[in-house]
Formats: C-alpha cells, structure tokens, sequence
C-alpha cells in the first residue's frame, strides 16, 4: 500500500433519527468520492452497470431488538439502501449467516428490525438458506469455504461470472476472541450455517482464526464497509455486552483501515488486533496510521478541510473508558508461559443465576466432545457447565447465550491493563 492510500470516512452522528442517519450516510459516501466511484472498479458493475446486484450484508448475529447494539441498526440499513436505490442501483438483497443456524436468517431480521426495513423498501431476501463449498487456492490458511449461496452468485467465488457487489454493513462490538469485530469479522457471516462453528474447531488460536478471516476477505471483498457506531457495544461482546454512544458512522473501501480507525476511537491499538495484522499481511488493507487518510464529518468545517490526523481523531473524539481487552497478549504467547498466563488469562464462566438451562451453549460449542454440559445443580435446576480441560475458549457460547449468562473472568492484572492502557 502507498501512502494515504486507504482513505476512512468518520462521520458523526449522535442518534438514530432517520434523518440524521441518511444525511450521515450520504456525507460519507460523498467524501470518499461517491457510490459511482466507490463501485467503478467492480467487474460486475463494470458489465451489468446499474442492474449489478448490491448484497447489503448487516450484521445479524442472532435475535436482539435495535436497542441492545448486537446487531447493525435498521435505521443505518435503511439509509443505505435508500441511497442506492436514489443513485439508480435497484437489484438489491440482503443477507447474513446468524449465530444461530437454527433459528434462520429471516426470523432473526425481523426481531432486529431490519426486515420489516427491507419489506418497505423492496429489498429481497437473499439465499442465505443452501451453501455451497468453493475452492481458494490462493488462501494462507483457508484453502476452500463453504459459502451461502447469495454469496457465491454475487462474488463469482465459484468461478463463475460475479453478479454484483457486497456492501458490508457492519456494527461497531467488542469480541472475546478476537477484541473486536468490525468490517473484517463482519464478513464471516458469509459462511454457511454450522461451517462457521467448524472454522472455529479448526482455527482456534485468535492468530489462526484471524489468518482465516484474512483469506475469506480475500475471495469475497466487499466493495465498502459501513460501520454503526452511532451506538456500540463494549464489554461482554459481541452478544451480551454493554450498549454505549460512539456517535460515529465509519465508511471506507478498506476495512482494515475502517477497522483501524475503530481502534482509535476506543483508545485501543490496532496493532493488537490479529484481524488487522493477519488482513495486512494477506494484502487486504492497512492498519498502518501512516497509510490511512482520515475525512471527518457531520462537524463544522476544519481549518484544513475534512482531513484529519489519527493524533488528532483520538484526542478529539476516542473514548478512553471503552470497555475492551486492551491487554497486549491475553491468550497467545502468555498462554505458553504458565505463570504470566496465569495472571493475565481469561476464560468464559456461566452466571448460575442467570442461566435458565436452555442448551443453545452446548449446541453453539463446536467440538465434537463438548467442553460446555448442562447439569442439575444442587437446588436440581439444570445449569450449564464448562470442562475446562476441553474448552478451546472460541467463546461462540458466550456469543450465542440469550440471557447474557456467560460472561469472561479475566485476571487482576488483565482487567488493570485492559482498563485504559494502550501499549
Ligand atoms: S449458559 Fe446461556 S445458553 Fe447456556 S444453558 Fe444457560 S442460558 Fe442457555
Ligand atoms: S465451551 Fe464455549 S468457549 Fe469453550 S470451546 Fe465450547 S463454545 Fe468455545
């Protein structure tokens, strides 16, 4: 990458107000050179013009209303689908790969708001529901995906002609695997169903997990990344954690460095995140402050123009007190030196009184032999319970319990570093 390369639209905007939304959305987009522009360079766009399909991907992870910030606001997802549909692009669907395979894409979105969001605009359901396994020679890790079959027809990850683009529509979380997901992560949900819970058998390390990630962005490359950060959440992400007002929406056409610049505005740094070093490392884009150009919006003009520093993004506008692992190793190289291991480790614990003994954690857990069990406890109420000695701490049951019941113990000396260290 040269310099300046990868240019980061963060505009703000401090509510959900439709039209605070759209405008924030259409400043964005009008900084970083409009829709136009952003998609002249894709294949299909390039063939099919404005009859290229846009797949909206939003984040849908499982079935949460608006307000608890699991999920990308429907507000968001309608501002974006309108802006397309204004500039001509009419041929588009919606789609992600919930958490929870049982529960089934279009049940989830309702829950979330966005469906009834896509019913008033005309936007259709895509094929979420069939996968397909295609090869990716090319991948470091990954050599073959299997992936949602609306994917596959829009990305031409089979071969085939691609038939449009993805627009990636993702929410601003935390993450106990991988401390944060954002644009990069947000693309996983491009995976068929339980293959995601066995990627995460197979790839346990949050290194081995992100290098995965990082050939995935590869073969499917979304064409721009919209971030929701109106409202994000910190803490026990990225299912049961905390709603908190970041009040930006974040654009690019690298989401690597939209991620990047997510980092900054959590006072995290992001160099510490293995997406975004795996990501760089595979070619995808860049976490390096020094390539990434930063327009501002949704404020009074600068001196200078939109362009702003990272020095000065975090000074004005980062929020030092978001709740994320900001410890530098908290899993991998600590965990090959017991003592410190010890020390700054974590694990995932099942809040007993929280648990209502549902099973959907022993069904998420993607080892053949379960390391979660549910067992009566004294009282002979059945309650989840972790075998330490198998748990590859992938943490799919914390993201997938619906009563907020598994949270992360962390050592004294992890929640010291991670309260507000940046190292
Ligand atoms: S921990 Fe959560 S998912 Fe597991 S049984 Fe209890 S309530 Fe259900
Ligand atoms: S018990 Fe939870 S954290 Fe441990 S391997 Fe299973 S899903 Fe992953």
């Amino acid at each position: 990458m040269g310099t300046r390369e990868s240019k980061v639209a963060v505009v703000r905007c401090d509510s959900y107000a439709p039209d605070k939304v759209r405008s924030a959305v259409r400043e964005a987009i009008e900084l970083l050179g409009g829709l136009d522009s952003i998609f002249g360079d894709a294949k299909a766009v390039k063939t099919l013009g404005k009859n290229a399909e846009i797949l909206l991907k939003p984040n849908l992870l499982s079935r949460a209303a608006p307000e608890k910030a699991v999920t990308t606001h429907p507000e968001v997802f309608r501002a974006v689908g309108e802006l397309l549909q204004e500039e001509g692009y009419s041929n588009l669907a919606y789609g992600d790969s919930p958490g929870n395979p049982a529960f089934g894409m279009v049940k989830t979105a309702e829950v979330c708001g966005i469906k009834a969001v896509a019913d008033e605009l005309g936007i259709r359901e895509g094929d979420f529901n069939h996968g397909t396994e295609v090869e990716y020679p090319e991948g470091r890790v990954a050599k073959h995906f299997v992936l949602c079959d609306e994917v596959v027809k829009v990305t031409g990850a089979d071969g085939s002609a691609p038939a449009g683009v993805i627009v990636n529509v993702c929410k601003m979380k935390t993450h106990q695997l991988t401390r944060i997901t954002g644009a990069v992560k947000n693309t996983f949900g491009c995976v068929y169903s339980i293959n995601k819970a066995a990627s995460h058998a197979k790839f346990q390390s949050p290194e081995h997990f992100a290098r995965m990630l990082a050939d995935l962005n590869g073969l499917v490359r979304p064409c721009l990344h919209i971030m929701d950060g109106i409202v994000a959440m910190e803490g026990n992400g990225p299912g049961s954690g905390d709603p908190t007002h970041i009040n930006a929406l974040l654009v690019s056409k690298d989401p690597v460095a939209l991620d990047a610049v997510f980092c900054n505005l959590i006072y995290l740094d992001p160099e510490l995140v293995a997406t975004n070093t795996a990501c760089m490392d595979a070619g995808v884009g860049t976490w390096d402050d020094g390539e990434i150009e930063i327009l501002l919006g949704g404020v009074p003009m600068q001196r200078e123009g939109a362009v702003i520093t990272v020095d000065e993004l975090e000074v004005k506008y980062a929020d030092k007190d978001f709740n994320v692992q900001r410890s530098r190793d908290f899993r991998g190289s600590m965990s090959m030196m017991p003592l410190v291991g010890r020390f700054a480790g974590k694990k995932p614990i099942v809040i007993k009184r929280k648990c209502v003994g549902c099973g959907i954690c022993v069904e998420t857990c993607p080892l053949e032999n379960k390391a979660i069990s549910i067992r009566n406890d004294i009282y002979s109420r059945p309650v989840a319970e972790y075998d330490y000695s198998r748990c590859i701490k992938c943490y799919c049951c914390q993201e997938m319990c619906p009563e907020r019941a598994i949270t992360v113990k962390k050592s004294l000396l992890a929640k010291i570093i991670d309260r507000r260290w940046k190292v």
